[in-house]
């Protein structure tokens, strides 16, 4: 795995929709960890994780009862999910504030609603270069690593049904690091080839009609391939 900085998890994280918790449907909390490790020692394996900090959910509230009387502690558990996985977990807390404090810090949430207005406009813009089918201008955003994940996720879509072949290039060519855009980039490659009844041909990787027999660029047969 490619080494990730805590931004670009950030970015990641932001762009996709958060986990509601499974105990009891609330839509959970973005936190940051906190700096010290967890008390297994392992440390939590991500910058950021979704917490249900409703003090409502039944498993904080059954929580209370079950560790006073199994642990004779006074601690109950919140539901926390994994941004990675979406695999929820439970951690101990000490008392209704127990993490709070963690949730995002206000740097982070500066950023975010920077990048909400900026795929607010974005979106606005790409509307805009649909409708008079300026695809160029959509494949600039997709590629351009600066613009808000959601809106990149968007213009990777859209890309499908008006990019052509000299698209084909920079969309092949550019690693993408969110896999989210990364699926949709290779949707939108397999879109194109259909629009244009092309495929990539399996030796040379060049771009052939999807009916040729030869492959005109390095002549190996590419029937039934
Ligand atoms: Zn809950
Ligand atoms: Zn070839």
């Amino acid at each position: 795995m490619a080494f990730e900085t805590k931004q670009q998890v950030f970015e990641k994280i932001v762009a996709q929709d958060k986990p509601a918790c499974p105990h009891c449907g609330r839509i959970m909390n973005l936190w940051e960890v906190p700096p010290v490790p967890c008390d297994d020692g392992l440390g939590w394996g991500s910058p950021y994780l979704y917490m249900c900090f409703n003090d409502e959910c039944p498993l904080y509230v059954e929580g209370w009862k079950n560790i006073e009387e199994n642990y004779g502690r006074t601690a109950s558990y919140r539901c926390m999910c994994y941004p990675d996985s979406l695999k929820f977990e439970c951690i101990s807390v000490f008392g209704p504030f127990g993490g709070t404090g963690q949730i995002v810090d206000e740097e982070a949430l500066a950023l975010q609603e920077q990048m909400e207005r900026r795929a607010e406009e974005g979106k606005r813009e790409l509307e805009g270069f649909q409708s008079s089918g300026d695809a160029e201008k959509v494949l600039q955003i997709l590629l351009d690593a600066t613009e808000p994940p959601r809106l990149r996720n968007q213009a990777a879509e859209l890309i499908g049904d008006m990019g052509d072949l000299a698209a084909l290039d920079s969309l092949r060519n550019t690693p993408f690091d969110n896999d989210i855009i990364q699926k949709k980039v290779e949707a939108s490659i397999r879109r194109i080839h259909d629009r244009f009844f092309t495929r990539e041909c399996p030796f040379c990787a060049e771009i052939i009609k999807h009916r040729a027999k030869i492959c005109k660029h390095c002549g190996k047969e590419v029937a039934g391939l």
